[in-house]
């Protein structure tokens, strides 16, 4: 094996260019038509074979070892989100109200490092390695379009593999888990609809806010009453709005939020007892429900024998630092549609440094992470892309 880290070390400026330049120029889903410009040229200029366009802005590459062998899919997402940066950094957006906030600024700065790494490898590496850069990760759909428009076909991959930047946990930290380790989403949106009349005069009215108001309390009674205790779920009610003024009781009330769950048994169960909990309060309250539930993502399940693999590369390359082989977090990823079909591994690479102030959460107007991460992550990637490709 290579020594990965060496040369992703020799490329960091390479990746914290890349990265500063995306971080400036952040794009949202479906419309990262800069960066995979960017993408598509450092990619055609190490002589790949690129394909663009897919997904709308999707970029395919693929480096052809020589010999050959299985084929790896290595999964980068490339969008921003729709938050004003607030990081003061040189290199913040220029874009008002559109941030690189989950670090996909990174992640395309080390999907094009992992590219370099691995074609001045080409002659060593067994089969194939399909980069994918995908758009609109961000609950826009991005994966499952890329999914419809053919990126697991011409060559199916017999293995796959992505990587998240974690702000949560310092630089050096890797958490590579077997099964479950990102929650299966969905949203809901409901409609509670009573009779519109006077504040003061509620024995006219079927009052809508009051109905909300319970039902956004019993759906807390599905965690802690119906779920097992020792399995997980979220049910959040995270958008709510009802009413115009202070003496009028409105005629419905719109609420919204989301579920997050790791297996199907507990999802179904979940979503159940959330039928069962909206519809029958609000039939006691006099009120009518319409619900509409949405897929967004499934639950990222790692293959334990691919997961293995890389917990092995990611010991192998940094004996001293902290590799977490259980780690599940109710945050959602859209890979999990390209994971579905094709047994891989998600795994999480530390970044940030407290002391130097750069620890806020991702999603957050002050996120920004230590760029120190990136030749590790890179490092671990083109490694563990070997790696699975031995067969
Ligand atoms: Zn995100
Ligand atoms: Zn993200």
């Amino acid at each position: 094996m290579p020594d990965f880290f060496a040369e992703a070390q020799e490329l960091f400026e390479y990746a914290c260019d890349l990265r500063r330049d995306f971080h400036r120029h952040p794009e949202l889903g479906f419309q990262e038509e800069r960066t995979a410009g960017i993408v598509a040229r450092e990619l055609k200029e190490l002589g790949l074979e690129v394909s663009t366009g897919i997904a709308e802005t999707g970029v395919v590459a693929i480096i052809e070892g020589a010999r050959p062998g299985a084929v790896a899919l290595l999964r980068f997402d490339m969008d921003a989100l729709p938050i004003e940066e607030e990081t003061g950094a040189e290199y913040a957006s220029q874009t008002p109200g559109v941030m690189h906030a989950c670090g996909h600024d990174g992640h395309t700065a080390i999907g094009l490092t992992v590219a370099r790494l691995l074609q001045a490898h080409q002659d060593e590496i067994p089969g194939t390695v399909k980069l994918v850069f995908q758009p609109a990760e961000e609950g826009l759909g991005g994966a499952e379009r890329m999914v419809k428009e053919g990126v697991l076909e011409n060559p199916r991959p017999d293995v796959s593999l992505a990587l998240h930047l974690w702000n949560e946990k310092p630089v050096g930290w890797i958490a590579a888990s077997p099964g479950p380790t990102m929650a299966a989403a969905e949203t809901f949106s409901v409609r509670i609809t009573g009779k519109g009349g006077h504040g003061a005069l509620p024995q006219h009215a079927v009052d809508p806010i009051f109905a909300a108001g319970q039902i956004i309390t019993a759906l807390q009674s599905i965690v802690s009453r119906n779920v097992d205790p020792t399995e997980t779920a979220v049910v959040s009610a995270t958008n709510l709005h009802g009413g115009s003024t202070f003496n009028v009781i409105p005629p419905y009330v719109d609420l919204q939020g989301t579920i997050r769950t790791f297996k199907p048994e507990v999802r179904e169960l979940v979503l159940r007892r959330f039928h069962e909990v909206v519809d029958g309060i609000a039939q006691a309250l006099s009120c009518e429900t319409e619900i509409a539930i949405e897929d967004v993502t499934l639950a990222v399940d790692n293959d334990p024998e691919v997961t293995a693999r890389v917990q092995g590369v990611a010991r192998n390359m940094f004996p001293d630092a902290p590799l977490i082989t259980q780690f599940q977090t109710m945050g959602s990823e859209d890979m999990s549609f390209m994971m579905d079909d094709i047994p891989g591994c998600y795994f999480l690479v530390g970044s940030a440094d407290p002391e130097k102030g750069l620890d806020a959460k991702h999603h957050h107007p002050k996120f920004d992470f230590d760029e120190a991460a990136l030749p590790r992550a890179a490092a671990v990637m083109a490694a563990a892309a070997v790696e699975v490709l031995k067969g």
